[in-house]
């Protein structure tokens, strides 16, 4: 396997860092030249028509360059699951990076308060190892939900009669990440209510809507909350990132008796799971 660096300039990250592929950091588009679009279209200039045609053509060229982005991951055999591949392409993530980012990279990018959007093929390597526990009609926490991203995936897989919590515990994220979703084919589910962002500490996971099927946790603990292996359901999984500097995703089975299992899936670096005091000051 090759291996691939990455260059980040901020101190957070959210990727593995033993890569599991060698996607190159920009991914190319497919869509057309813009300029070519205005030379070629009859209806240049025919008032509020260009206006929409402008639109759809920039929400089409965005949706070929997130599924772009789903065949790289594809190709590198970061995407296996073709659930979790549909479930990437139907959440743009334009729509939930700040204005002026580059979405479809395959890196981490700051979304402000010390955090950071994982990088996709961080995203898609946890999607997949939980895409069992993500079964229609699951119940789904995502602790440190950040923008709303990976929350309205898990959404997008337990459906309307299953349950997606996001928990997070900078105000100003959740609502953000509600807004994003609203833009998302994940807003009927948050109008319906069975998707949720709430604000809180999520070391204390969210215990209304528990026990979870599954349970991932955005930020590095360190040490595995006790609340949240409490939440979990007998059968359900939890992803975690644990450590400080040095840091493993671990994955944590309940079993039917409520013993865990626990094994490491890959070394990894993520922002702190902490408080919001020392998140605020840079940790
Ligand atoms: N998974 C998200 C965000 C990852 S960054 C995404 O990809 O968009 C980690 C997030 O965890 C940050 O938004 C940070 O504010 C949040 N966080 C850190 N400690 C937390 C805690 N104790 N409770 C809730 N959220 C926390």
């Amino acid at each position: 396997m090759k291996v691939q660096y990455h260059y980040y300039p901020f101190p957070a990250f959210a990727i593995a860092t033993k890569p599991t592929h060698s996607l190159p950091i920009t991914l190319s588009s497919h869509s057309p030249p813009r300029s070519l679009f205005f030379f070629h279209n009859p209806n240049f200039l025919t008032g509020n028509s260009l206006f929409f045609r402008m639109q759809r053509f920039c929400s089409v060229s965005g949706m070929n360059k997130n599924k772009a982005m789903v065949e790289r991951l594809q190709r590198f055999g970061v995407i296996t699951s073709s659930k979790v591949a549909e479930v990437i392409e139907t959440v743009d993530r334009a729509l939930f990076v700040p204005d002026g980012a580059a979405p479809y990279d395959d890196s981490p990018m700051a979304i402000g308060y010390n955090a950071t959007i994982s990088a996709p093929h961080m995203h898609a390597m946890c999607l997949q190892l939980l895409e069992e526990n993500l079964k229609p009609g699951m119940h789904a926490l995502d602790v440190g939900s950040g923008t709303g991203y990976l929350t309205a995936c898990f959404a997008m897989m337990v459906g309307p009669q299953g349950r997606a919590v996001g928990v997070e515990h900078i105000p100003e994220l959740v609502s953000v990440s509600i807004e994003n979703i609203q833009k998302s084919d994940a807003a009927t589910l948050l109008k319906d209510g069975s998707l949720s962002i709430h604000a809180g500490d999520g070391r204390q996971g969210w215990p209304e809507f528990a026990p979870y099927d599954a349970i991932h946790v955005g930020a590095a603990a360190p040490e595995i909350p006790q609340p949240l292996i409490d939440q979990l359901k007998p059968g359900g999984r939890m992803v975690i990132p644990v450590g400080n500097v040095f840091q493993d995703l671990k994955v944590v089975d309940k079993n039917s008796d409520g013993s865990v299992s626990v094994r490491t899936e890959t070394s990894v670096r993520y922002v702190p799971l902490t408080s919001r005091e020392s998140q605020l000051r840079g940790y």
